[in-house]
């Protein structure tokens, strides 16, 4: 845990967060301004920065971010219509918060980014 890291606050309940699915590993909670009717974070329960700081011994834990991301899309009931994940990186990736999260959205049909 990191003293100064709003998620780590969020994961050990000392601040509120309306959390949505927890295990040992990974915590998802609703995005505080929502850009979606579905979005939901998904953080490691581990204090990691951003995906710079991912190494080889957290290769599973990304997957279990993964399968908490599956898995919330099934209860939130946008599995089969579709959703978006997305994990932004650093200033220019568009990265405000410095704990490693992944984005879930839907509920609405998405628009396709422009990347240029
Ligand atoms: P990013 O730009 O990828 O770092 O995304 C950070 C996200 O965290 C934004 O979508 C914020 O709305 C969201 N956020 C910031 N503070 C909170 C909070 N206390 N609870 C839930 N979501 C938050």
């Amino acid at each position: 845990m990191s003293d100064d890291c709003i998620f780590c606050k969020i994961v050990a309940k000392e601040i509120p967060g309306e959390i949505v699915y927890a295990d040992e590993y990974v915590t998802a909670f609703r995005d505080i301004q929502p850009a979606a009717p579905v979005h939901v974070l998904i953080v490691p329960n581990k204090h990691i920065p951003s995906m710079n700081e991912v190494d080889e011994e957290d290769a599973v834990l990304i997957g279990r971010m993964h399968l908490a991301a599956k898995q919330v899309a099934e209860q939130e009931g946008i599995a089969e219509r579709g959703y978006r994940l997305v994990i932004n990186t650093g200033d220019e990736g568009g990265q405000v918060v410095y704990h490693l999260h992944l984005h879930l959205m839907g509920g609405k049909k998405l628009s396709i980014p422009k990347y240029n």
